[in-house]
């Protein structure tokens, strides 16, 4: 019997396609094609093509895949970019997503192929995916420089996209002296003395990352400076400020490794002292956020960690001392929880 179109299960079939919807965006962003295209009037596929160095048959169905769903606008003298395009996919736009794209093709492409591994066996799938096994995560990443660039890229266009909802959620004007642990390029910090002038924020971040900080320094910028200091929060002492940052922390680590970052942090924390976390707050019955849960299956396939729900968060801060546990959904990418120490 013929379903009437009607009766199609439209959804299935859309999850279906997903994959190829991904690999079109990552494609054309691979080759610069919305980088191309900026500026420009329409241009026909066989320009593109010969300035993009690739074939035109290839091109054209590619530009054609990317305008179906909605990346690119096609008329009859040729291809443009829409305004989100221009503002997301671009490479150099404040709110570009273009290094978490390439990341997404270069890092989490090949992990994911390796989910059903990561979900028969539990656990993390970089030897498959990359034919090699470190003990943590952040050593894949940071073995090469490139390697190492492109995850910093990618953790740069989500806390810019994210940064100014995570430093608003709560007001955090009482707070004189922060410390980002974990806080990577600085986007988050950068944001942070924007909105809070009095507030003196440290970076600190593992000696890999604070060496290669300074390309994602914003230029012009008339605030006051972010410090940068290096170390491991596992092994070394922490700055000893009022407010203490983890931002998409958490999430990489198990329960046990969280408990020890949390004590040490709780050890150095004075009271009246606070925790501000930024992770995607799954619902307490862990069914109604898909990108939240396709983000844990994320860290299944790469790290240690998953995603928690509010009430794990609030159970994680309560046994090191931190109460008042407040949690503001932002609408954004990331939600945001507030603790203070008793
Ligand atoms: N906070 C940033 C954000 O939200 O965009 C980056 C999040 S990224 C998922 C985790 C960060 O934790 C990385 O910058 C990584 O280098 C840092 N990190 C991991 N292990 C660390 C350690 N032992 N000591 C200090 N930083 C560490």
């Amino acid at each position: 019997v013929l379903q009437s179109a009607s009766k199609l299960p439209s959804k299935i079939l859309e999850l279906m396609d997903g994959f190829r919807a991904s690999k079109a965006l990552f494609v054309a962003s691979k080759l610069k094609i919305f980088d191309h295209l900026k500026d420009k009037g329409p241009m026909k596929a066989v320009d593109i093509a010969s300035d993009v160095g690739t074939s035109v048959c290839g091109t054209e169905r590619l530009l054609d895949a990317c305008a179906s769903l909605g990346l690119l606008e096609k008329t009859p003298q040729g291809y443009s970019n829409t305004d989100s395009a221009n503002t997301y996919l671009t490479s150099d736009g404040k709110y570009s997503l273009h290094g978490y794209i390439i990341h997404s093709n270069d890092h989490l492409w090949p992990l994911f192929t390796n989910l059903e591994s990561a979900v028969k066996e539990g656990s993390r799938q970089n030897h498959r995916a990359f034919g090699k096994k470190a003990d943590d995560l952040f050593k894949d990443y940071y073995h090469s420089q490139e390697v190492k660039q492109r995850f910093m890229a990618a953790m740069h266009s989500i806390a810019n996209l994210t940064a100014r909802d995570v430093a608003t959620a709560f007001d955090l004007s009482q707070f004189k002296s922060a410390c980002d642990l974990g806080g990577c390029t600085g986007a988050l910090a950068h944001e942070l003395v924007q909105v809070y002038p009095n507030l003196k924020v440290t970076v600190f971040d593992l000696p890999e990352v604070i060496a290669n900080t300074s390309y994602f320094q914003p230029s012009g910028q008339h605030t006051a400076p972010v410090t940068f200091v290096s170390g491991d929060f596992f092994k070394d002492n922490l700055p000893e400020v009022d407010l203490y940052i983890l931002s998409r922390v958490l999430h990489d680590w198990s329960d046990e490794k969280v408990h020890v970052l949390l004590s040490k942090i709780s050890a150095v924390c004075r009271p009246g002292c606070a925790i501000l976390l930024a992770e995607m707050v799954l619902d307490d019955e862990k069914k109604n956020r898909s990108t939240a849960l396709l983000q844990s299956l994320n860290m299944l396939v790469q790290t240690e960690g998953k995603e928690r729900s509010g009430s794990e968060y609030q159970a994680l801060l309560e046994q090191h001392g931190f109460t008042n546990v407040k949690i503001r959904v932002t609408g954004n990418l990331l939600d945001v929880i507030l603790c203070v120490k008793a």
